[in-house]
């Protein structure tokens, strides 16, 4: 059956053409420059503190906290050596009244779940004279000025505590494991991206990007140490001294989420105005919006009501759910597009939206799909232009003459890019039309998981290094 012709009016919106991705891939790297220059750009471009990768040789055993997806972890981490790891792990759930209480609530809570974590998972190498380091994985925006000190820019993902933005999340934390005597250190703050770049280095060899497409979406990539001018003359030649390879690079976290809040070229529908609209971020993180985990499936209910509204979906019939702010998830989007023949997307619409079965006929299922398959499609095209205008940034799209060619190598994690259908041959499709069938062959994409465990372990032992090394 073909589509009803309402569906073309948003082609613009979901199709990219060529000329198009290419501006969003201009405007991405005149935001990484710019980013660079100062803080207080929408790309925040943040630099780690992490100049040096691993190589897999890495041992030690380390505590890490990931907070910024679904759920709060605790993990302990022990780096074997060769490339091997094992990992004991907790999740705890972080409520949306903690989400948006006060700040101090949070972070005790945080503390309350690592003092949990120890009793009863943790080995117990933490009651020994030298506190436990522990690595942070803190998935926001935040202006980091070393390894273990950064101040909160803003909240994202739905996340909204009062009185830590400007403060320092090292410090918020432990403060709370002090008040409640924790014999544990925070050692070292980790965005989540930098976590999943250290931890594919340390599995699978040297990275250049590790990105997120998760809840909220993300990527860190090498710079050169001196490109990051904000960091001023001081602090890079610091940083150069204590880098232990010879280009001098550090690990920048782009904060690509908040890329185009001016709007400038982001392929924007109506859909997704009312979304941002009705968000607790409004004009804030514009490409994450259409992109991460957290909104696919709101975009595509957003889609859903428009039809209906028009009459020509279940027979202009809604639901509470489908009424609901939220009222489903990506989830929803992932189970649609891997449903494989009508009557399975069918009974997927039945059961999820709750929409009785005699309104959903074979042109409705044909509707869902268009309309699920269009904002993934964009999501992953979008993806695409993320990770191209890394590799344009750092020059990588070249091999420099007399060199070998190693491609390039991008470390994944998030829930999107793990169980959205056929993710990565749609990320492809758009790699090949912006790098060419030789340039997308030259890039690397594999999932990094437990990136912000391993990950936030490495950081913490390169800091209790530093720390020893000190001394
Ligand atoms: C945050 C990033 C984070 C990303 C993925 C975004 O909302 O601003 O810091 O890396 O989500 O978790
Ligand atoms: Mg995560």
């Amino acid at each position: 059956m073909p589509l009803p012709d309402i569906t073309k009016t948003f082609n613009p919106y979901f199709h990219l053409t060529h000329e198009h991705l290419g501006r969003i891939v201009s405007q991405f790297r005149t935001e990484f420059e710019d980013g660079l220059t100062h803080y207080g750009k929408d790309t925040a471009m943040v630099p780690s503190f992490v100049t040096g990768v691993p190589d897999g040789s890495e041992k030690g055993t380390f505590l890490a906290l990931d907070l910024g997806g679904t759920n709060l972890r605790v993990c302990e981490v022990t780096l074997q050596g060769g490339h091997k790891f094992d990992i004991k792990q907790q999740k705890y759930k972080v409520s949306d009244e903690l989400k948006k209480g006060a700040a101090r609530v949070l972070f005790d809570y945080i503390a309350e779940s690592v003092d949990a974590f120890l009793t009863d998972i943790g080995s117990g190498i933490a009651n020994e004279h030298e506190p436990m380091h522990l690595g942070f994985t803190f998935s926001f925006p935040v202006e980091q000025t070393a390894i273990d000190a950064g101040k909160v820019l803003t909240w994202t993902k739905g996340f909204a505590a009062t009185g830590a933005i400007g403060n320092d999340v090292v410090k918020l934390l432990q403060d709370s494991l002090d008040r409640k005597h924790i014999h544990v250190k925070c050692s070292a703050l980790v965005n989540d991206t930098v976590g999943t770049l250290l931890s594919r280095s340390y599995q699978s060899g040297p990275a250049l990007i590790g990105a997120i497409f998760g809840t909220g979406t993300n990527g860190a990539y090498i710079d050169r140490t001196r490109t990051i001018q904000k960091l001023g003359e001081e602090k890079i030649a610091g940083a150069e001294a204590l880098g232990d390879h010879a280009g001098k690079f550090m690990v920048v976290n782009t904060e690509w989420g908040a890329m185009d809040n001016g709007r400038k070229v982001l392929p924007i529908s109506i859909f997704d105005n009312k979304l941002d609209r009705e968000s607790i971020n409004p004009r804030k993180q514009a490409f994450e919006k259409l992109v991460s985990g957290m909104y696919l499936g709101e975009i595509s209910r957003n889609i859903l009501l428009h039809l209906i509204d028009s009459s020509l979906l279940f027979n202009g019939h809604s639901t509470t759910v489908l009424n609901t702010h939220y009222g489903y998830d990506a989830a929803f989007v992932s189970g649609i597009e891997g449903a494989e023949s009508t009557d399975a997307a069918r009974k997927i619409i039945i059961q999820e939206l709750g929409i009785a079965k005699e309104h959903v006929s074979d042109g409705c299922v044909e509707l869902v799909q268009w309309a699920c398959r269009v904002v993934a499609d964009r999501a992953c095209a979008l993806a695409a232009c993320a990770i191209v205008a890394v590799i344009l940034h750092t020059g990588n799209d070249k091999v420099p003459e007399g060199e070998k060619d190693t491609g390039v190598d991008v470390g994944l994690d998030g829930s999107v890019c793990e169980f959205l259908p056929h993710f990565d041959d749609r990320v492809r499709k758009t790699l090949k039309v912006l790098l060419g069938e030789e340039g997308e062959k030259r890039v690397r994409m594999g999932l990094a998981k437990d990136g912000s465990g391993v990950g936030a372990a490495l950081c913490a032992l390169q800091a209790k290094k530093a720390i020893e090394a000190s001394r």
